[in-house]
């Protein structure tokens, strides 16, 4: 398979992490016989640094023409006291959208030695394994009107979807569960609000075309308490713009771990930019140590979704895994025992494990 990719480092460990990504792909495009070229393009601070902009247009065209974009992290505090058109996230929130991105995935995972870094109780985070589904283009934060009305003292926001904004991204759910344990849970507050009644009568509608999925409906209150209470229940979940947004921020902090949560933003041709959950981390930038591992992750979502490569997606997950059980961490991880590693010697397990792993199978 040959794929082209853009690779976006961005600014702080952005830059140090992305590497270890490409030399990941790099190593299953060796063993798996695909062909994957990279063409690096700045975003965030650097760009603005070097072109005065935190998006150039080159960088926009050339991930329009790309397979899929991975991108690091941006920001740092060079650029903090910056006017608002020439800050770093005004890159990411334009590429996003100059990509048509609409489902944002976000899979977390209790890795099982790393559940004492948890906020909660081990056995409660034990054994959970789920993807946020979130839309992404619709809904409070794009709807018409939004605006102060009553000199200022009294607002408007307009929650707005359409049947066909709703049905890409229950579609979006519903393949998502197929493709791992067949379960869909829509999350909705159908007690109250008119959208979400509409997305319950569309989620019930695809149900026929899904026929090995099982699905239930849960209010956005009982999901919220739920998933920290009982998040092993979850498979995937879907959910509407605002939902998605807190509830995603609520599970990224059940592993405890920034630096092990990975994300993919979808567009409808399944195209995507994929990138850690993390940011740019300006206090240990340069300093060799940040952890690799959502990066890498993100890069196995891409394999995943973007290029249907699911054995290269599942061998670099294996290979994360078998590299925390085998006890080696970045400092970020706090474990006590086990044997501490840098980004470069991380990477370098990783992806020695996918070169043994191809060799001894074939
Ligand atoms: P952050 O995620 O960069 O860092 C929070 C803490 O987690 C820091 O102590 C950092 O050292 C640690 N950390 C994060 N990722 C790590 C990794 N991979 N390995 C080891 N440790 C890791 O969040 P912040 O400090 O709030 O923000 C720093 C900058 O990043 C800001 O400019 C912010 O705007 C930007 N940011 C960017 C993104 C993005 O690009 N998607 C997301 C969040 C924040």
């Amino acid at each position: 398979m040959e794929k082209q990719i853009v690779l976006l480092p961005g600014d702080g460990i952005g830059r140090e992490v992305i590497q270890s990504a490409k030399e990941v792909l790099e190593a299953v495009a060796e063993e798996f016989q695909h062909s994957f070229s990279f063409e690096t393009h700045e975003i965030g601070g650097a760009a603005i640094d070097l072109y005065g902009s935190p998006l150039p247009e080159s960088t926009v065209e050339a991930c329009k023409k790309a397979d899929a974009v991975l991108l690091g992290a941006v920001g740092g505090p060079k650029w903090d006291q910056n006017p608002s058109h020439l800050r770093p996230e005004r890159g990411l929130l334009g590429i996003r959208k100059a990509l048509d991105l609409f489902a944002n995935l976000r899979p977390i995972k209790g890795f099982k030695n790393l559940l004492h870094a948890s906020p909660l109780k081990a056995e409660i985070v034990n054994g959970s394994d789920l993807l946020i589904v979130r839309e992404l283009t619709g809904g409070l934060y794009f709807g018409t009107p939004s605006e102060r009305r009553d000199g200022g003292n009294a607002v408007v926001d307009t929650l707005y979807y359409t049947r066909k904004e709703i049905e890409r991204i229950v579609d979006k759910g519903f393949q998502a569960a197929q493709q791992r344990r067949g379960r869909l849970t829509s999350v909705d507050k159908a007690n109250v609000l008119e959208s979400s009644k509409l997305w319950r009568e569309v989620v019930g509608e695809k149900k026929s075309h899904y026929p090995d999925v099982v699905v239930d409906h849960i209010l956005v209150d009982a999901a919220a308490m739920k998933l920290i209470t009982n998040p092993s229940q979850f498979d995937v979940i879907v959910t509407e713009n605002l939902f998605g947004d807190i509830l995603s921020d609520e599970a990224s902090v059940l592993t405890g771990s920034l630096g092990m949560l990975p994300s993919a933003s979808l567009r409808e041709d399944g195209v995507g930019l994929y990138e850690p959950v993390h940011g740019s981390a300006p206090d240990i930038a340069g300093k060799g140590i940040a952890n690799p591992i959502a990066m890498i992750l993100s890069a196995a979502l891409m394999l995943r979704y973007s290029f249907e490569l699911e054995n290269e997606a599942k061998l670099i997950e294996e290979a994360v895994q078998a590299t925390l059980d085998a006890g080696y961490h970045t400092g970020d991880l706090q474990v006590t025992d086990g044997k501490l590693v840098g980004t470069v010697e991380m990477t370098k397990l990783i992806v020695d494990y996918i070169k043994t792993r191809v060799h001894q199978s074939a």
